[in-house]
């Protein structure tokens, strides 16, 4: 099997430090910094809107710097952005195929071309590292291109059927939907929103999409890039402003047809996928939550257990859906794994996000900032390394925490149960496997989770049992994070996620169609 990436920056990438792509770097963060807290448009039918009432995008590594003041769409706006996808929808729709494909490729590149410039919006917008940004915009054009890939690879889902009578031709043809929403998180602002909609328009949908309000201008660019890529105007449409009225109002607007929601189970499960079909059924994407368990039995390889946990667990601040945020570690290796850990903690440079060196930034909103210390001060004793917030120097500003290892907290404590998305690792000691696997699955949620062992049958006993979407073996690049289109399609079970099948892989297209199927007698 070939290597399908060598070179590039994915998230498997430990660094991202060759001097041309740091030189690439500072330019664009120099040129970005320049523009600054300017206002920008919301985009509907193809025309920049400017609104009554605007919001401020602030920087969580220095929150006195002002991103960009974006526009707070009204109801108006979201039924105006619908209509304009309505009309949009029956040339789009009837649009070829491979010229849909030509346009998103173009899109593709354009964000290729760009990366860096995108690269820099977003650490100051969401303070995630260089290398995390950088993948993240190279896993925005991968997507759009596995996409397309998947498309010609499956001839445009048409395909001739079995015939009963010699004059029967039958076909199944699967058709677009209508106006599709997608409304995005702020983890992965571009990739989260860019993909579901590129696979949107790939498949024949025209799409309003809603970014994040902690990451609005990562929808502004997205849908300038789209514009100028040639997707026809109304075909893409982007309304900034909150959920409660954007979010909201889109997934209850009978005109919209299907929807691709990712962010948290409440609202996720609880709101949108229970509200969004009324008068018959309609495709809800709905991808949600994580509290991913690694399991380290008694043989493993510590140090690539140690070293896979601490990039899943702290990489991004926790900030990752598939972050590492339960450990069940066999007793006779426990103290070996942790002690090692925590030399993994003691070297990770914590620190201004724009800086080539940094491993973390801040974390990433204010509400996340408040959350880690009612966390921490929930957790008491059970605090081993960290749990504290860091406020020397250059960190005064924003929202810097020490990342944090929790051991021995009671097993039904909400700590160990709910999704908390900061960078705080809960422990037990387990016994054996079985144990381990019991406490790994007992979830609402089901996205990701890893293993580390040398013995063979604990690692089919675990594929076999582990009750999640996407899982890793003895992985040191991430013991339960870092995905990459097409090469591990990513999604969750259970609480994690609607559909059963997962983004950037081989079934995700199909969930943006219905099926017709076509007898047509000669
Ligand atoms: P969130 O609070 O659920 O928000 C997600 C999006 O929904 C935002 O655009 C938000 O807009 C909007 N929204 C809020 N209330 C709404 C409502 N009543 N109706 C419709 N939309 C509404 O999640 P988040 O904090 O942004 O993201 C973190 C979550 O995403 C975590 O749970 C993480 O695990 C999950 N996630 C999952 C995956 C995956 O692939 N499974 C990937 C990444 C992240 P406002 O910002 O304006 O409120
Ligand atoms: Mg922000």
């Amino acid at each position: 099997m070939e290597i399908a990436h060598p070179g590039k920056v994915t998230y498997v990438s430990l660094s991202a430090d060759d001097p041309a792509t740091n030189a690439a770097f500072d330019q664009a963060i120099a040129e970005v910094r320049g523009r600054l807290g300017r206002t920008w448009p919301l985009i509907i039918n193809g025309q920049e809107r400017s609104t009554s009432t605007t919001f401020d995008s602030v920087s969580p590594g220095d929150t006195r710097i002002v991103v960009a003041r974006v526009p707070r769409a009204a109801p108006d706006d979201v039924s105006d952005a619908v209509v304009a996808a309505r009309a949009a929808f029956p040339t789009w729709s009837r649009t070829p195929w491979p010229e849909r494909a030509a346009r998103l490729e173009k899109a593709a590149q354009i964000i290729r071309a760009r990366r860096f410039e995108l690269a820099a919006w977003m650490i100051l917008e969401m303070g995630k590292n260089r290398i995390e940004a950088l993948g993240e915009i190279e896993e925005t054009a991968d997507l759009i291109d596995y996409y397309n890939q998947q498309m010609r690879a499956n001839q445009g889902y048409v395909r001739p059927m079995d015939r009963l009578v010699p004059t029967d031709n039958n076909t199944s043809v699967l058709r677009p939907y209508g106006v599709w929403a997608v409304i995005a998180p702020w983890n992965f602002p571009y990739a989260l929103l860019g993909a579901p909609v590129a696979a949107a328009l790939l498949t024949g949908n025209t799409v309003v999409m809603k970014p994040s309000s902690e990451t609005p201008l990562s929808a502004i660019l997205l849908a300038q890039i789209f514009g100028e890529a040639g997707l026809p105007a109304g075909t893409v449409n982007c309304l900034t402003g909150s959920g409660s009225v954007v979010g909201d109002g889109l997934s209850r607007h009978p005109g919209v047809d299907g929807i691709t929601f990712t962010g948290s189970l409440d609202v996720g499960f609880n709101q949108i996928y229970r509200q969004f079909s009324t008068r018959f059924p309609k495709p809800s994407i709905v991808e949600m939550g994580g509290k991913n368990p690694a399991i380290v039995m008694e043989s493993a390889d510590l140090d690539r257990a140690a070293l896979g946990i601490f990039r899943s667990a702290f990489g991004m601040n926790g900030h990752k859906c598939s972050a590492c945020s339960r450990l069940y570690v066999h007793e006779a290796v426990a103290d070996e794994l942790l002690a090692r850990l925590d030399q993994q903690i003691a070297k990770a440079k914590i620190g201004d996000p724009l800086l080539k060196d940094t491993f973390v930034g801040p974390v990433a909103t204010r509400a996340g900032y408040h959350d880690y210390q009612r966390f921490v001060e929930t957790a008491g004793a059970a605090v081993r390394t960290g749990g504290h917030i860091l406020t020397a120097g250059a960190l005064a500003h924003g929202y810097f925490v020490a990342p944090t290892v929790l051991v021995g907290l009671p097993r039904d404590h909400q700590l160990m149960h709910d999704e908390l998305f900061v960078p705080i690792l809960a422990v037990q000691r387990v016994k054996t496997l079985d144990e381990a696997l019991a406490e790994a699955n007992d979830t609402a949620f089901g996205l990701t989770a890893g293993v580390f062992t040398r013995k063979q049958d604990e690692i089919d006993t675990f594929l076999e049992r582990i009750e999640a979407g996407v899982v890793y073996v003895n992985r040191a690049a991430g013991a339960t994070t870092g995905a990459w289109p097409g090469v591990q399609p990513f999604g969750g079970w259970k609480g994690s996620g609607s559909t059963g099948k997962n983004i950037g892989g081989l079934y995700t297209l199909p969930c943006y169609m219905r099926e017709q199927s076509r007898t047509v007698c000669e």
